[in-house]
C-alpha cells in the first residue's frame, strides 16, 4: 500500500542524507589535508628561498660560509624528501598485498634493533617482550607501523629513559603496547595526534626531524589490517600507545 511506499521513501531519504553527510566529511578531510600539506611544504621552501637570496647578496665564498650554506640547504632538502616519501606511502596503501604470514616478535625486535643506535646515544633502554605468534598482513607496512611507534617512544624519551614494548595475543587479537617516559600527550589531543601533520609541539617535533606524518601512517596501516591504534594512557611522566591487529586466521581457530 501507500504507507509501505512512504516508509521506503523515508528510508531512502535517510540513507541519502547519511551518505551525503559522509561524503561531505570526506571532502572536508581532503581539503584540510591539502591545506596542511601545502603549509608544511611552504616552510622548508621559504627557508631555501631566503637562504639562496642571502647567499647571492652577501657573495661570501669563503669555504666555511659555503659549507654552512650547503648544510642548511641539504637539511631542508632532506626534510622535503622525507615528507614526499611519507605522503607517497600514505596514498598507495590500499593497493598493497596483505596476505603475508609474519611473526610480530621478529617484526618488533627488528624495529628495536634499527633504533638501537639512536637509543644508545641518549642512554635509552628498549625492552621487548613479545611471545611467539603469527599475524597475516603486509610485512613492510606492519614493520613501518611498529617502527614509527618505537621511534616516537625513543624520540620523545628523556635521556636515560626506558621504553617497554609488550605484546600479547588473546581472543583472536594481537596487542602491542609501547610505553615510554616522555612528556606525555594532553588528554584533549589524544585523537588528533593520529591526524596527518598534527604535532603537539611544532618546534619540538621539528627539532627532532619529525614531519607529523608518522602516527597517521600507523593509524592508516592499523585500520587497513582491520586493527586500531590509540593512546591507552598518558601523563606528564610517560605514554602508553596500544596497537591492535587481528591475529592470523589459523590462530583464531578458523579454517
Ligand atoms: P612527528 O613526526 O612529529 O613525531 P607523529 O605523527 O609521529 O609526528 O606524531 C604526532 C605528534 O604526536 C608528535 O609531534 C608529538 O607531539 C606527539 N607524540 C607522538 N608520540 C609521542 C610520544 N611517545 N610521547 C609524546 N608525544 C608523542
Amino acid at each position: 500500500g501507500f504507507g509501505r511506499i512512504g516508509q521506503r521513501v523515508g528510508e531512502l531519504a535517510r540513507a541519502f542524507n547519511q551518505m551525503s553527510g559522509r561524503l561531505n566529511q570526506v571532502f572536508v578531510m581532503q581539503k584540510n589535508f591539502s591545506h596542511n600539506a601545502a603549509h608544511e611544504f611552504r616552510t622548508p621552501l621559504a627557508v631555501l628561498k631566503t637562504r639562496i637570496g642571502l647567499f647571492r647578496k652577501k657573495r661570501d665564498f669563503r669555504p666555511e660560509a659555503v659549507q654552512d650554506f650547503l648544510q642548511i640547504m641539504e637539511g631542508e632538502v632532506d626534510r622535503l624528501s622525507a615528507m614526499v616519501s611519507s605522503l607517497l606511502e600514505l596514498t598507495n596503501l590500499e593497493q598493497m598485498e596483505r596476505g603475508e604470514r609474519l611473526s610480530p616478535e621478529q617484526l618488533i625486535q627488528g624495529a628495536a634493533d634499527e633504533l638501537a643506535l639512536p637509543a644508545a646515544e641518549r642512554q635509552i633502554s628498549v625492552l621487548v617482550e613479545v611471545p611467539p605468534c603469527t599475524l597475516t598482513g603486509n610485512e613492510r607496512l606492519l614493520h613501518r607501523a611498529v617502527f614509527n611507534l618505537l621511534e616516537n617512544a625513543v624520540k620523545y624519551s628523556p635521556t636515560g629513559g626506558s621504553v617497554h614494548v609488550a605484546g600479547r595475543q588473546a581472543d583472536g587479537v594481537f596487542r602491542m603496547e609501547v610505553t615510554d617516559q616522555g612528556p606525555g600527550i594532553p588528554v584533549e589531543l589524544r585523537r588528533q595526534i593520529f591526524e596527518p601533520f598534527f604535532r603537539v609541539d611544532k618546534s619540538r617535533s621539528r627539532e627532532k626531524g619529525g614531519v607529523g606524518l608518522g602516527l597517521s601512517l600507523v593509524w592508516e596501516i592499523a585500520h587497513l589490517h582491520g586493527g586500531d591504534v590509540r593512546v591507552r594512557e598518558s601523563c606528564e611522566s610517560g605514554t602508553a600507545i596500544e596497537l591492535t591487529l587481528p591475529a592470523s586466521e589459523e590462530e583464531r581457530g578458523m579454517p
